[in-house]
């Protein structure tokens, strides 16, 4: 049995959908801080707190886990800066007693949630698994520390481990099941469908002098069904493989180019209002998948159109 901890959220849940479609036996737990209950669609769930090590042993001991899938994690780059505290508790700490409770029940085997974050500001692009991590927030920081220890524990316990730094995740799953649902939302392409339904004024456009053919930011966005893929694939070759992998398109948008494509979709006027820029964000982030597809022979599969397409659908029938 697999157990998909953060399974309630918006990664984890697309990708509890992909195992069990594929027949595995999976568990959730979730403490439901940020996830959604309406988000597990069809596994067992168990309501479970990574700072409480108790509860988490007692999952490990009710069913038979093989292997384990961790996305429980804030993830707020802004929040991270004002309260690190939260994000090293949580982040750093929460994991350690999730290592330590598998390794007390002689579970090895896990899949990690990583960040492009934990590159900070590139020194080339698209970036790859070789290049230099420096972190210039404390939520980066949290995610490259897991690495480290992870690293750590594989010489020392023999834990197997695979952590997927993911760049952009976005889109909903193509049946309308599942979605994004962040509050508060701070995401681009939710954030500009939002801005075109007139749930919201308009879209700020963070940056419009970056050294770019538009002068706004450039990200990989990768679809999350793609990205649910890939979860199941590094299960399946957790035995053979210890590492990170970096998952992206190989392929940059910007900004002003997910407005258009969005326009172009929906077919209504997207109301744009020009700011400064975001603290904290580089100019152009994308990644090289060929690890990705050498390691896991994972390769995406849905392009920008079917990402802006499912995120609309979502948007206009949100199930929570
Ligand atoms: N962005 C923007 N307006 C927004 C939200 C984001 O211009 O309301 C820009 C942001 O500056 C970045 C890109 O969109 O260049 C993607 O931001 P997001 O927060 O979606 O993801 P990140 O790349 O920070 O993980």
């Amino acid at each position: 049995m697999i157990l998909v901890v953060g399974g309630a959220g918006y990664i984890g849940s697309h990708t509890v959908k992909n195992m069990i479609a594929n027949g595995y036996d999976v568990v959730v737990a979730d403490n439901l801080s940020t996830g959604h209950k309406e988000a597990v669609l069809t596994a067992d769930f168990e309501l479970a707190d990574l700072m409480d090590k108790d509860s988490l042993d007692k999952i490990f001991k009710k069913y038979k886990i093989d292997s384990v899938i961790h996305f429980a994690a804030f993830a707020s780059v802004a929040e991270s800066v004002k309260n690190p505290s939260k994000y090293y508790n949580n982040n750093v700490v929460g994991t350690l007693n999730l290592l330590n409770v598998m390794l007390d029940n002689n579970v090895k085997n896990i899949v990690f949630s990583s960040t492009a974050a934990v590159f900070g500001n590139p020194e080339y692009t698209p970036i790859d698994e070789n290049h230099n991590t420096n972190p210039i927030n404390p939520y980066g920081q949290s995610k490259l520390m897991i690495e480290k220890i992870f690293k750590d524990y594989r010489n020392a316990y023999g834990l197997n481990y695979i952590a997927l730094r993911y760049f952009n995740a976005s889109g909903c799953s193509l049946d309308g099941s599942l979605g994004e649902s962040h509050n508060p939302e701070t995401h681009l392409i939710p954030l500009v469908l939002k801005a075109i339904k007139g749930e919201n004024d308009s879209i700020k456009i963070f940056g419009t002098d970056y050294d770019t053919p538009d002068g706004t930011c450039i990200r990989d966005f990768i679809h999350v069904e793609d990205l649910a893929e890939a979860h199941r694939l590094a299960i399946e070759k957790i035995a053979d493989f210890s590492g990170v992998i970096n998952l992206g398109t190989n392929k940059g948008t910007s900004v002003r180019e997910i407005v258009k494509i969005s326009e172009d979709i929906t077919g209504k006027k997207c109301p744009v209002v020009l700011e400064g820029r975001r603290p904290g964000d580089p100019g152009i982030l994308y990644t090289s998948n060929q690890k990705a597809l050498d390691v896991l022979g994972w390769k995406p599969k849905l392009n920008m159109e079917t990402i802006i397409k499912t995120a609309w659908d979502w948007e206009l029938n949100k199930k929570y």
